[in-house]
């Protein structure tokens, strides 16, 4: 039985004071006073910057790159999950909680290498005026044709009903089509030149301005103002052969960590949901879950070391396939730190085939309140707004070009 769940916490953290515990992590600790001071385990600690305060059963670390500190519950939690300990998600804190009451405590973790993190900062992606400009349009075109092919059987349209979207979410995403040879007239009509273009990887100049995304669901990643960051092809059209990749991201540019431009990455309770596709995050995000995609199995360590960081609950939800989406799902937890994992029920592959059935929303949410989150309050969506996203962007992206003519 798990003895956490008979003891208070003050109780817990009596028999176990700071004075017992804090020489597990900390080499050499010595008594000044009312304080027990050493070097710090958490950072490169050349100087005894780490402080016990006995009366109060307290600790912090004073360098200045560091400054962790809090309770015995925290010390025990940095030392499993190094920086992405939040003693507010549920998940880590039972594990921290479960670590100190079985007198069984973890050894010290650093999961995302601190290199990644001095040289991994999040900064906006930096984009010249020309190829913002060429992403906007390339965006607006994708989401107006795919409009314009209308809701007929199997059109890209029908195919994203029928995945479960609904019309509103299909504007506000401004999920798109790539029919293929309408790009480089539209970009002429513009004014914007098709060796940008190639240079940005939407066409290939070389190969009659054969478009790469040619056949493909277009998903835009943007950040909170509206602006387009990037653009992810899934494949559509049967012309594109089996040995097509499912996504493209567009080359030449960092893939992105779907979702994270525009993610509220404030510290809450509110939980982010990983998954594997943009499908699935939008699902998740018509259901009122903020979600990421990682897009594919493999995890760049840049994109764990801001998943470490995040002061939200991970809610991890594999593809269910019978292995390989689970065993990715593990690598990612085992790379982040953290993460709690979200199975699906049998026979649901993942998370967009749920929007594609009736009344598997409900199911979701019940598996959501299982690990005891609920979806967004309503208010949360009133922020956002429901115009699709290139009319809020495109009057910026025209201002900023204009300024450059
Ligand atoms: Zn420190």
């Amino acid at each position: 039985m798990d003895p956490a769940q008979h003891a208070t916490l003050d109780e817990i953290k009596a028999r176990h004071p700071l004075q017992d515990v804090a020489p597990r992590y900390v080499a050499a600790l010595r008594h000044t006073g009312s304080h027990l001071v050493g070097r710090c385990p958490f950072h490169d600690d050349q100087h005894p910057s780490f402080t016990v305060h006995l009366p109060t059963q307290t600790w912090h670390c004073y360098a200045a790159s560091c400054d962790l500190g809090g309770d015995v519950i925290d010390l025990v939690g940095h030392a499993r999950f190094g920086r992405a300990w939040n003693s507010h998600d549920k998940a880590m804190f039972k594990e921290a909680l479960a670590d100190l009451g079985g007198n069984n405590l973890p050894p010290l973790r650093q999961p995302v290498p601190a290199a990644w993190h001095r040289q991994q900062a999040w900064r906006p992606v930096e984009l010249s005026p020309h190829v913002q400009m060429l992403l906007h349009t390339a965006a607006r075109l994708y989401h107006t044709t795919l409009l314009a092919m209308g809701p007929g059987p199997g059109t890209p349209y029908d195919y994203l009903r029928r995945r479960g979207f609904s019309h509103a979410t299909i504007r506000q995403e401004a999920i798109g089509y790539a029919i293929g040879d309408l790009l480089a007239p539209a970009l002429l009509a513009c004014g914007l030149p098709l060796d940008a273009a190639a240079e940005a990887h939407l066409l290939d100049t070389e190969r009659r301005n054969r478009e790469f995304m040619i056949g493909r669901v277009v998903f835009v990643e943007r950040d909170r103002s509206g602006r387009v960051l990037h653009l992810i092809g899934r494949a559509f059209a049967p012309t594109l052969g089996p040995q097509a990749p499912k996504y493209l991201s567009l080359k030449e540019m960092a893939k992105p960590l779907y979702g994270y431009a525009r993610l509220d990455r404030r510290e809450s309770n509110q939980p982010v949901l990983l998954v594997e596709s943009p499908p699935d995050a939008l699902t998740a995000r018509q259901w009122g879950f903020d979600a990421l995609a990682n897009i594919g199995t493999r995890m760049k360590g840049e994109h764990a070391a801001l998943l470490a960081r995040l002061k939200r609950p991970l809610v991890i939800v594999p593809h269910n396939d019978g292995g390989p989406g689970l065993a990715a799902a593990e690598r990612w937890r085992e790379l982040i730190g953290r993460g709690t994992l979200a199975e699906l029920p049998d026979g649901v592959k993942d998370l967009n085939e749920m929007a594609a059935r009736s009344d598997d929303e409900r199911e979701f949410l019940k598996l959501m309140r299982a690990l005891g989150y609920e979806r967004r309050p309503p208010q949360w969506a009133r922020g956002q707004s429901s115009r699709p996203i290139y009319t809020q962007a495109m009057a910026w992206a025209e201002t900023l070009l204009a300024s450059q003519l």
